[in-house]
């Protein structure tokens, strides 16, 4: 419905000052997916966007991606695919590291989760510097899918996070918060 008042998700979220280290406010989302209307609010408003634009995989990464990923993969009808850590998936793998603040990381998919014929969205809980985000998109290009969109339900916008995304792809970046 075109004029329903949107769900006040920001009330969800629980700010924590200082975590997991000092000068970090992290941004705690699992009131907001604890709650019975936010959890459905939250989905459904994260499918509307992507609603009909023929999505057939959605990507999520670990771990905070699949609780937000699988349940917009099953309302668009789409399957979901899991990004991990290394050495958890058991199968042949392509790897992508990307940079964190100090140091490292990488994440990981199963080479024959995704074909060229496969059509993703790439769907997180929060969105910060977008090098998660980014990882993961290049491990979709690895794997020859299309990449149609990102879906976050939080994004950071003064860590500039959408122009990060911007410089590399030109696919929608679709926020709640
Ligand atoms: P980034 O790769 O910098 O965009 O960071 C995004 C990833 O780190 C997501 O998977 C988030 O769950 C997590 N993350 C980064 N910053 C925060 C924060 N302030 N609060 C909660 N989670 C965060």
């Amino acid at each position: 419905v075109a004029n329903e008042t949107p769900f006040p998700y920001e009330n969800l979220v629980v700010d924590i000052p200082d975590y997991p280290e000092p000068g970090v406010v992290f941004k705690d989302i699992t009131p907001l997916i604890a709650d019975e209307r936010g959890f459905s609010a939250c989905v459904d408003a994260m499918t509307q966007h992507f609603l009909g634009k023929g999505v057939t995989k959605v990507v999520g990464s670990e771990a905070r991606g699949f609780l937000i990923g699988t349940p917009v993969a099953y309302r668009l009808g789409a399957g979901f695919v899991p990004a991990r850590k290394p050495g958890k998936l058991p199968r042949e793998v392509y790897t992508q590291s990307y940079a964190l603040e100090y140091g490292t990381d990488e994440l990981q998919i199963h080479k024959d989760a995704l074909s060229p014929d496969d059509r993703v969205i790439i769907v997180d809980d929060l969105v910060a510097t977008a090098g998660t985000a980014l990882a993961t998109a290049k491990l979709v290009e690895q794997s020859g899918a299309k990449i149609l969109g990102f879906s976050f339900i939080l994004e950071l916008a003064f860590l500039n996070p959408r122009e990060a995304i911007g410089k590399e792809y030109s696919q929608e970046v679709y926020s709640l918060i």
